[in-house]
């Protein structure tokens, strides 16, 4: 088997040189950030580790796609789109875009402790409960993807990695590139995309839906227990035909230990017919988690509290925060990812109100339903009936104490890049284009919060309005 198997495959490209510019500033990446070594190379660039001359303690991965590689504008914008939306502690997180007359740059959040691909390769296999707390990760990753209709379609150990090298770091599904958003027609997709070994039946046979995504966690999870593949072949011709057959067997000697609810599960995702194959959704409730569930709320008083406290007073202040909470690091994030977790009782990435009603009534203060109910619209500020993780992490940066002088002079500097002393309409809009939010009026944002009608917001100003 050529290694060529293990390669994101890509049919049909389509010449459109159209720009990607539509996200983008006019800002030159180099103006914004110094660059490090290279973490990685994908199929049309290189990773490397960056940090913001605003904040030179935030480290950042920056992804530089050549231009002159990519055959089809289209891609980087879908990637760059998609990324914008993703909003998900197991989701990689993007920061900021950038183009100039070679490259396209992403700028996303880094992680440091490698792929899972290459933390499989060291252990050769995982323990059933080691697997079991991945496929979680994984599987919510996923169900939030397919809840808000977007088929990743190159789901692979590869494609996972760890936030940090510590030994609870975090999985982030990475590499949007081959993403996809579908509509009500489950089997919307026809290019053939993916990876030969995870790439599921209905894929190869050119009409497919977003459960092509549950076949690749199945091959995936299979791999996480014994390190093997369950689809082989001598060539590509070979291993394809074993994959329309769905022929695989646990035989290998490391899956003599192993529970037959993990063996179940497995099949139930490698379903041959898609309609027959278990969801994201349902996968997470299979028994074979049974044995991981602490049924533990982790949502401390200290954030509580700062959710009873937290009132939002612009939507200049919000995308401020919105700033403040990509800075949050590994350690800062991990008991507030736990509180969200916790929340997000459907395991969909979203609180809703019946999440926040069942989890709050319980904490120590036991507040009233009429309470509970009042904190929740507090806390969705768009009104959608849910609270994503970043509205969720905004609400309770006051519990980690970061927001410091250093940190408010290097957000005011985010968004004054040219050092003016002032955020105006313009350069805060150059700020939000660069975080892909084209649809958000900065005109108005300033309007909002100019108060003396001197066309922007010095850094007293700005201290105020970030302080609430
Ligand atoms: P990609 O082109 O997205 O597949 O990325 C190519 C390689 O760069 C990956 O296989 C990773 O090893 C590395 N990489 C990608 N994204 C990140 C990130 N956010 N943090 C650290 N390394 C990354």
């Amino acid at each position: 088997m050529g290694s060529l198997c293990n390669k994101t495959y890509i049919e049909r490209p389509q010449i459109n040189r159209r720009s990607a510019k539509r996200h983008t500033s006019i800002l030159s990446i180099k103006s914004m950030y110094n660059s490090g070594k290279v973490l990685g190379t994908g199929t049309f660039g290189i990773v490397r580790v960056g940090w913001p001359k605003s904040n030179p303690h935030h480290k950042v991965a920056i992804k530089s796609i050549d231009k002159g590689l990519v055959k089809n504008f289209e891609v980087l914008r879908t990637e760059v789109e998609i990324l914008v939306g993703l909003d998900h502690p197991n989701i990689i997180r993007l920061y900021e875009s950038y183009e100039d007359d070679r490259y396209f740059h992403i700028v996303m959040e880094l992680c440091e402790g490698g792929e899972l691909w290459d933390s499989l390769l060291n252990k050769g296999h995982y323990k059933e409960k080691d697997a079991a707390e991945l496929m979680i990760k994984i599987l919510r990753a996923v169900n939030h993807l397919h809840k808000i209709n977007i088929c990743h379609r190159d789901l692979k150990p590869e494609n996972f990695m760890f936030d940090s090298k510590d030994h609870d770091a975090e999985l982030k599904l990475i590499d949007f590139g081959l993403s996809q958003k579908f509509g009500s027609n489950s089997k919307s997709m026809t290019s053939i995309v993916g990876t030969p070994y995870y790439v599921a039946p209905e894929v190869l046979k050119g009409s497919y839906g977003f459960m092509c995504d549950m076949w690749s966690v199945g091959v995936i999870m299979f791999m996480l227990l014994c390190g093997d593949h369950p689809f082989v072949g001598k060539d590509k011709e070979e291993l394809y035909s074993h994959i329309l057959q769905g022929s695989y067997e646990f035989k290998s000697v490391h899956w003599r230990g192993v529970s037959s609810q993990a063996k179940d599960l497995i099949r139930k995702m490698l379903a041959l017919e898609p309609k027959n194959r278990i969801t994201a959704e349902e996968a997470l409730c299979h028994p074979w988690f049974g044995f991981t569930e602490t049924n533990e709320i982790h949502v401390s008083p200290g954030i509580i509290a700062s959710l009873k406290h937290f009132k939002l007073s612009s939507s200049f202040q919000k995308e401020v925060l919105a700033y403040f909470v990509n800075e949050l690091n590994h350690d800062q994030i991990k008991d507030l990812k736990e509180a969200f977790n916790s929340l997000d009782t459907h395991k969909n990435g979203f609180i809703t109100l019946s999440d926040f009603i069942t989890v709050i009534a319980n904490s120590e203060e036991h507040p009233k339903t009429r309470e509970i109910e009042a904190l929740f619209w507090n806390l969705d500020y768009n009104k959608d009936g849910r609270i994503n993780y970043s509205e969720f992490l905004a609400a309770t940066l006051e519990s980690k104490h970061i927001i410091n002088e250093e940190k408010l002079w290097s957000a005011f500097r985010h968004f004054d890049p040219n050092n003016t002393g002032k955020i105006t309409a313009i350069s805060l809009k150059s700020a939000l284009r660069r975080a892909g939010k084209v649809n958000v009026d900065a005109d108005e944002l300033i309007r909002e919060v100019d108060y003396d009608k001197d066309g922007g917001v010095n850094f007293e100003e700005f201290r105020k309005i970030v302080q609430g």
